[in-house]
């Protein structure tokens, strides 16, 4: 094949890299749905509210919004409509926001009625069945009006244009349209009056009522609006927090129960997924965690739910298995390690009497490493994981670095259980949380006290922490010595007392201040340090910290095998160490072929107890 041949027919790579960025699946599959269903002019536009009778039939726009704020479109997506009773779900999270739970509870029911959304049929203690259906949203517009007066309307567009995240206006010729035949909502409204479910101006109330049923979306507006539902009230577009996460959960309630009418126990049966319609021929279908679509076809069936609308929440539910009662989670999968330290060391290179202790008490560190959004069942899973097999350790690191978020539920029971943990003397250890997260906080809140709980950034530090505590209860820790004696260098093993002697000669005693920078990475590598007293800490410039080292250890071995320093090395105390320079060790080498032999098997060896570390590493996650 001759390169010709072979070009054809991508001649330009990065053409082909973009076509294939540009289409994701779920994009292809909505422009599918569109092309499919367009084909179905089944139905009829809703003509009872007469300026209703001019949409345009052929009209019909997908949006779908991520909770991560991706737009996709499909067909006529930007096409201005009237809102109508989707507009019910949000006024009624205006209207619990505004009054409270208690006072709407007081006034409008929660029970699916059965009937179609104009009924005007109240329930025995003579209030509207639910907030989906006119007589209580009529209700709720009532209510937004005592508080709000004559701002009542402003304040439901400006909420509307919240969870929308752009200014929405209103169709002044449908609102004058309905405000003109509307006599049946004025017969509900005139009756909730009677029931005093609605007070003092009635007609002041419907007038909202109307206005708000005459706001203007898009397909794409009402895919935010319910993506904003699906994300706990935070517009995933603008960031903004529009509603509580517990008004989401009642406003996603009732649309559950009541929101397509009398097509809604059919509806939450075949589809699963919290909606409302609208005789502008909207729906919103909003599924927590996960999505908000938003569809716009004015041909509507009996129910006077938009056809087409309907065909593709069935299609998208059965295509992508999104019923909400249809979900399960492997609860286990929040683990993802839990180890002893044995072979798993923290970077800290510790001297052999040091190392001997961790070798023989490593099941005294337990480390669970954590990872996804923890929520009560996950909680739950790491509680009894912890309470159970293996016995305790007495040091325990529980690693967040991969954990979003944490429910309050499970902080505090996550909370209660170290708290029992510490009274039996385990000492716990958080690491991985963000300085700002509201994690830890929520769990030092929970737990008996709060002092006893630690926290590190990064679970290295955790760990080497940890060592120190195991070190110290097992009597390890001497003062510092001084080995001015290379014999105790691990490269210099198997050196005989004058070859060291010789090396010696070659080298000059060094000494460093606390926090100094011994080597800086880049610069040339020409030299190798013996460590005498004090430590170090060998770290990349992005400051992860490779290894710190003690006397008797050395660093800036690798200059033996590479040109330039890898890394950087800080002085962690005050340091004195031997630095011998390579040239200067390079014509000695040339003497003594046998003592350079030596030092590159002790070297090997070195790394290759590096790499059985490393891989014991990569082994322990990968097994999980
Ligand atoms: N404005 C309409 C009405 O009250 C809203 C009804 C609807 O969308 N189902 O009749």
């Amino acid at each position: 094949m001759d390169a010709q041949t072979f070009r054809t027919p991508h001649a330009n790579p990065s053409a082909r890299l973009s076509g294939y960025a540009t289409e994701p699946p779920l994009q292809r599959f909505l422009t599918g749905c569109y092309e499919e269903f367009k084909a179905d002019n089944s139905g009829a536009v809703a003509d009872y509210i007469p300026q209703l009778k001019q949409a345009n039939p052929d009209h019909f726009g997908i949006g779908l919004v991520t909770i991560d704020g991706h737009v996709y479109e499909a067909g006529d997506s930007a096409v201005p409509f009237t809102i109508q009773s989707v507009s019910k779900a949000f006024v009624f999270a205006l209207a619990l926001e505004l009054v409270g739970e208690e006072r709407v509870g007081a006034a409008i029911g929660v029970e699916p009625s059965g009937d179609a959304f104009n009924s005007i049929r109240l329930t025995n203690d003579n209030r509207p069945f639910n907030p989906m259906v006119n007589a209580g949203a009529i209700a709720c517009s009532g209510l937004i009006h005592q508080v709000e007066g004559d701002g009542a309307f402003e304040r439901v567009r400006a909420k509307l244009s919240q969870f929308a995240g752009r200014e929405l206006g209103v169709d002044d010729a449908v609102h004058a349209s309905e405000a003109e035949t509307g006599n049946r909502n004025r017969a509900i409204a005139w009756l909730l009056r009677n029931y005093s479910v609605v007070q003092g101006d009635v007609d002041a109330v419907l007038d909202t009522y109307f206005r708000q049923c005459a706001i203007l979306v898009t397909a794409r507006d009402l895919a935010v609006m319910a993506a904003t539902l699906a994300n706990r009230g935070v517009n995933p577009l603008t960031g903004v927090q529009v509603i509580t996460p517990h008004i989401v959960a009642r406003t996603l309630s009732v649309m559950t129960s009541s929101g397509m009418y009398d097509y809604a126990g059919e509806w939450i049966y075949r589809v699963g997924i919290p909606a409302k319609s609208g005789v502008g021929g909207g729906i919103v279908a909003a599924l927590p965690s996960q999505m908000g679509l938003g569809t716009f076809s004015p041909l509507l069936d009996d129910h006077f739910n938009s056809v087409r609308g309907l065909k593709v929440c069935e299609a998208l539910s059965a295509r992508f298995d999104l019923h909400m009662l249809n979900r399960s989670a492997d609860v286990r999968t929040c683990i993802i390690a839990d180890y002893d330290v044995l072979g798993i060391s923290s970077r800290r290179s510790r001297q052999p009497h040091e190392q001997q202790i961790l070798d023989e008490r490593h099941g005294d560190i337990r480390v669970i490493e954590l990872v996804g959004a923890l929520n009560f069942a996950a909680i739950d899973y790491i509680t009894r994981r912890l309470s159970s097999e293996p016995p305790n350790a007495p040091l325990l690191i529980l690693d967040f670095r991969r954990v979003p978020d944490l429910t309050a539920a499970g902080a505090q029971l996550l909370g209660e259980n170290l708290t029992v943990l510490g009274n039996a003397g385990v000492t716990a250890i958080i690491t991985g949380v963000e300085a700002t997260s509201a994690v830890l906080p929520a769990i030092r809140a929970r737990v008996g006290d709060p002092r006893k709980l630690r926290h590190f950034a990064v679970l290295d530090d955790a760990i080497e922490w940890a060592e120190d505590q195991v070190i110290y209860r097992y009597g390890g820790f001497t003062i510092s010595k001084e080995t001015a004696h290379l014999g105790e260098q691990a490269l210099l093993a198997e050196l005989a007392p004058e070859e060291i002697a010789a090396l010696a000669e070659l080298s000059t005693t060094r000494r460093y201040e606390t926090g100094q920078r011994i080597i800086a990475a880049g610069e040339p590598a020409n030299s190798l340090f013996f460590l005498q007293s004090g430590m170090v800490s060998v770290k990349l410039p992005s400051g992860v910290r490779l290894a710190s080292l003690g006397p008797g250890m050395e660093f800036g071995e690798m200059a033996i095998i590479e040109q330039h320093r890898s890394a950087d090395v800080w002085a962690d105390t005050d340091v004195k160490c031997l630095e011998l320079p390579l040239d200067a060790f390079a014509d000695y080498r040339q003497l003594h072929p046998q003592i350079s032999m030596k030092i590159m098997r002790n070297l090997s060896a070195l790394l290759a107890r590096r790499l059985i570390l490393a891989n014991a590493k990569v082994d322990l996650l990968s097994a999980y």
